[in-house]
């Protein structure tokens, strides 16, 4: 049987509220990855969520597992990422591995003994994921080689197995990808410099390099002429997990105006009795109602034809509307909001983070735009006036 969703959830907030909150100062000054918080993390199954039982996971439908990250994004929302790709990563390999590796592998990813990441940005290609160099080569043996570099790694050096997309040919397009697992044990793969964030530090971030990286045909996890399209189903997740996790984080910056608010004296009263401030709030709270009903509706979304549609709607608003909030928030703090015990500065770092990464807001634009195109393709045409429609 499934997990509870409920007892799922109080798990990940009592996390949140004893593990992440407390810490993710000190995470960030040491800059690094706070594994024996994730071990806490997957002890209560957050590192399992979607995967079926039978592998050790929790059997949660997207749409109740997806919750989680706006539990653990009141944390850190960088946290709840990597552990959203995780979760996402074990996901795949549960539902398109092959049986030997699942054997080898599926345990250890639910139960965090092992994580893993998802490895498809290159330097020269982001938004433009098809501009791919990556490429794998079958040997006689059955075994793949693959050379190239991937770019933004997450957990880059921490994870223990890389979903790793690649070409397979010379063609141009996207027919001939594939997505392989790589364990970071494996010769030829090494990390490059980490990134200088300007906060999110205990995230290793880093390039990805493939010198002649040998692993066997049990490795692939989407066969050649699915990498790309299954890439961009698990980007979907993705959108829709970033998404919750910045409900998150707009609660925990409408909060933390709030706690101050109610405290601050001013004009013979508090912050809080002021109106321009309450209606400032009041906005960030219907924002923040509104984006937690969309990504909810796009994780229920998952799976049916309208999914990557609802993921880019989701994606465009909810970050959009998370920098806001916190930047409404530390306004409202005054001079306050700009010094880091209050984290409001954190927040608004973690928010832009969260526009760019798995898709920018542009590229939700040009997904929902492609949406719109298609839906005017099945309305009459209206007249247009002679000489309007001439180019
Ligand atoms: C913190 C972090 C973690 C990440 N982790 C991973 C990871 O684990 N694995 C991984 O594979 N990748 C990862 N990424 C990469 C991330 O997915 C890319 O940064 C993202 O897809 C954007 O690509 P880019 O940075 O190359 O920007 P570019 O693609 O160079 O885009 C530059 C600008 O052009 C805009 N743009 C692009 N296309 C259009 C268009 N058609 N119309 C209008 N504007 C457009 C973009 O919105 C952006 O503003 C991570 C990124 C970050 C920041």
């Amino acid at each position: 049987m499934a997990a509870d969703i409920e007892t799922v959830l109080a798990a990940a907030r009592a996390h949140c509220n004893e593990v992440i909150k407390p810490n993710v100062d000190a995470w960030n000054a040491a800059g690094v990855w706070p594994r024996a918080a994730s071990d806490k993390a997957a002890a209560l199954g957050l590192t399992g969520l979607y995967a079926p039982e039978d592998w050790g996971g929790q059997g949660l439908p997207l749409g109740e597992g997806i919750r989680v990250y706006e539990e653990l994004g009141q944390g850190d929302g960088a946290y709840a990422f990597a552990l959203s790709m995780h979760n996402i990563c074990t996901f795949a390999l549960c539902g398109y591995g092959t049986d030997s590796f699942k054997q080898e592998w599926a345990r250890e990813l639910t139960s965090g003994r092992k994580l893993a990441n998802f490895a498809l940005t290159e330097p020269q290609s982001g938004s433009d994921a098809g501009k791919m160099y990556s490429r794998a080569t079958l040997n006689g043996d059955g075994t793949w080689t693959i050379s190239g570099a991937k770019a933004w790694v997450s957990l880059a050096g921490e994870a223990d197995l890389y979903f790793t997309v690649v070409k397979t040919s010379d063609q141009p397009g996207h027919k001939d990808m594939a997505m392989i697992a790589i364990p970071k044990d494996t010769p030829g793969l090494t990390f490059g410099p980490r990134y200088e964030t300007p906060s999110y530090n205990f995230l290793p971030l880093s390039e990805m390099y493939m010198d002649n990286v040998t692993v066997s045909e049990e490795n692939i996890i989407l066969p050649v002429g699915q990498g790309l399209q299954g890439s961009l189903m698990a980007i979907d997740i993705a959108r829709v997990s970033i998404a919750s996790g910045c409900c998150g984080l707009m609660q925990s910056a409408l909060d933390t105006a709030l706690a101050y608010g109610k405290g601050r004296k001013m004009f013979g009263a508090t912050e809080l009795d002021l109106d321009g401030i309450q209606w400032m709030l009041g906005e960030v709270a219907t924002e923040l109602e509104a984006s937690r009903l969309l990504y909810r509706a796009a994780a229920n979304a998952l799976g049916t034809p309208e999914g990557p549609v609802m993921a880019a709607h989701a994606k465009r608003f909810v970050p959009d509307a998370a920098l806001k909030a916190a930047n409404t928030c530390t306004q409202v703090l005054g001079g306050m909001g700009l010094l880091k015990p209050y984290g409001l500065d954190r927040l608004s770092l973690l928010a832009q983070m969260l526009r760019i990464v798995d898709g920018t807001t542009e590229v939700s634009r040009v997904v929902i735009g492609r949406a719109l195109k298609k839906r005017a393709e099945g309305l009459e045409a209206l007249p247009v006036p002679k000489g309007f429609g001439e180019s």
